[in-house]
């Protein structure tokens, strides 16, 4: 291949990642021509057709050239749409060619198609997208269908279920359009509250998803209320629906569209201030419901709004108990996170210091004795300049680890800092307290040494005085040059200790 080729090649590729731009820029033209055109004329049900087709293509091409996680899903979302276009001519043919007005008709069965092919989709969407349970998200999405649900129940479905004006078939094709807005709404909330992408592509499904929602929304108001729209009315109804068309084909064939269905790459733990306020508003529909009704005297849907109630309680109880389990957890690993030291995976100072007041209250009330040690690396900078900062903390982990095998079982080391490292050794002497000291030294690898000062608990003094004592003994080591265990002077000692009062160590 030869170089020119080669640099050709990235316009290429940048034209075609343009495809959705050009397919917008047509549609909305389409759109245009729709709304610029009269109603019901062949021609303006011909920009309908194109831009639902259209829409139908894009996706198609995004999932031939983009292969898209989840892939299936977008190819459901593309028959749900291509049933829902040809319900569109449907009508057209069975009104201006057939001259019918039998309601409902095969546009409907159509229409409706446009349901099973988004919530199948949307459910393959999901899945690809949730890593194992996203539980949070789901009592979310409950809820706001639950609240919503319980809404279309009472003023939509329940009043039409109970008709008998209606032959059955119309009963069923009315109730059909709510439960399916109901089955979308609910996989809506799903894919928005949970984890994942939020690509352009996504951005754009969750729009079309919306206007389609709105659009049904309106129709339902529009007739719950008996209005008759105008022509006007109409067609703004039917852009809503094109424009949900244009949407939805702009994200197949937007490049994004390929991690749309990608899994989560973290969980959703916040529960945003929106979200917060959808679930609070779901969660009052169903006494809202009931405040209407007892406002009009005449409660009519009392054995729903009861049943509705309880699941929502109880799905607000839920939430709550996750989220605390949820501050529980994180608050474990918090105070996990503030206790111990990152490299060694000793408790650090912190976490020590607090287990000496309760040591020596026990050494106290049991009458046994109690020591502690301060250790510290002989000439460890020397080593870290010799050998590297990172061979310095592999040593110190390695150490670690050895004086950790070396120590008896109630023994807690811990690191106090840097190179330096404590060690509480309940029921221990001076003696028994520097035998397993002794025991450490000989376990430091890479023939490093250290200074350490042992000091017994005298039966009086404090945490601080302790570990001062500790502190005063491990100088005295540094300064008797190094490798030694000493152990301190029985009393807490002033500026000038008194040498002779410090135990050598008889193998120091
Ligand atoms: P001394 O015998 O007097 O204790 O000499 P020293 O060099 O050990 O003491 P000094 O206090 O002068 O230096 C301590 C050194 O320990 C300096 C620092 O680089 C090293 N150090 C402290 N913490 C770490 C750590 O986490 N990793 C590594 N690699 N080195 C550390
Ligand atoms: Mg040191
Ligand atoms: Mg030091």
């Amino acid at each position: 291949m030869s170089l020119s080729i080669l640099s050709v090649l990235p316009i290429q590729t940048d034209m075609s990642r343009r495809g959705w731009r050009w397919y917008l820029a047509l549609a909305s033209v389409a759109i245009a021509g729709y709304f610029l055109t009269p109603t019901d004329t062949w021609t303006q049900t011909a920009y309908a057709e194109l831009v639902g087709l259209a829409a139908t293509g894009a996706i198609v091409v995004g999932v031939v050239k983009y292969r898209p996680a989840a892939g299936a899903a977008w190819l459901w979302f593309a028959a749900g749409q291509l049933l829902n276009v040809l319900g569109t001519l449907a009508e057209a043919v069975i009104g201006r060619v057939l001259h019918q007005e039998t309601w409902p008709s095969l546009a409907d069965v159509l229409w409706l198609g446009l349901y099973p092919g988004l919530v199948i989709g949307l459910l393959v969407l999901i899945r690809h997208r949730s890593q194992g349970h996203d539980w949070g998200s789901l009592v979310d999405a409950t809820t706001i269908t639950t609240g919503l649900g319980l809404l279309s129940w009472v003023f939509l479905i329940r009043p039409v279920a109970d008709d008998s004006s209606m032959s059955l078939v119309a009963r069923v094709v009315s109730i059909a359009y709510p439960v399916g807005d109901i089955l979308v709404l609910a996989m809506v909330t799903r894919l928005l509250v949970g984890a994942g992408s939020r690509t352009l592509a996504f951005r754009l499904l969750a729009g079309a998803l919306l206007l389609y929602l709105l659009g049904d929304a309106s129709w339902a108001v529009i007739n719950y209320v008996g209005l008759e729209p105008g022509p006007a009315a109409v067609k703004l109804l039917q852009m809503n629906f094109l424009t949900a068309y244009v949407l939805i084909g702009a994200a197949g064939l937007h490049p994004s569209v390929r991690e749309v269905g990608q899994p989560a790459t973290q969980r959703t733990l916040r529960l945003s201030p929106t979200l917060l306020v959808l679930l609070t508003l779901a969660s009052l529909l169903a006494p809202a419901i009931l405040a209407y009704q007892v406002w009009q005297r005449e409660i009519t849907d009392g054995v729903a709004i009861v049943i509705g109630s309880m699941a929502l309680f109880l799905l607000v109880v839920t939430r709550m108990a996750q989220l605390l389990r949820q501050i529980e957890r994180q608050s474990k690993q918090l105070s996990q996170l503030t206790r111990v030291d990152d490299l060694t995976g000793l408790p650090n100072r912190r976490a020590w210091s607090a287990e000496l007041p309760t040591a020596i209250e026990r050494a106290r009330r049991d009458r046994v004795a109690l020591s502690i040690a301060l250790l510290d690396l002989d000439h460890f900078k020397r080593f870290n300049d010799e050998y590297g900062h990172q061979a310095g903390d592999r040593l110190l982990k390695s150490a670690t680890a050895a004086w950790c095998t070396r120590l008896r079982a109630v023994d807690q080391l811990a690191r106090y800092g840097g190179e330096e490292f404590i060690v509480l050794l309940p029921g221990a002497t001076t003696e028994l307290a520097t035998g397993v000291l002794e025991r450490l030294r000989g376990a430091t690898p890479a023939g490093q040494t250290f200074s350490a000062g042992v000091a017994t608990w005298d039966g009086n003094e404090t945490s601080e005085e302790l570990i001062a004592r500790a502190d005063q003994a491990l100088y005295q080591a540094k300064h008797a040059g190094r490798d030694r265990i000493l152990a301190a002077a029985d009393q807490p000692t002033a500026a000038a200790p008194d040498p002779t009062a410090i135990t050598p160590n008889p193998a120091g």
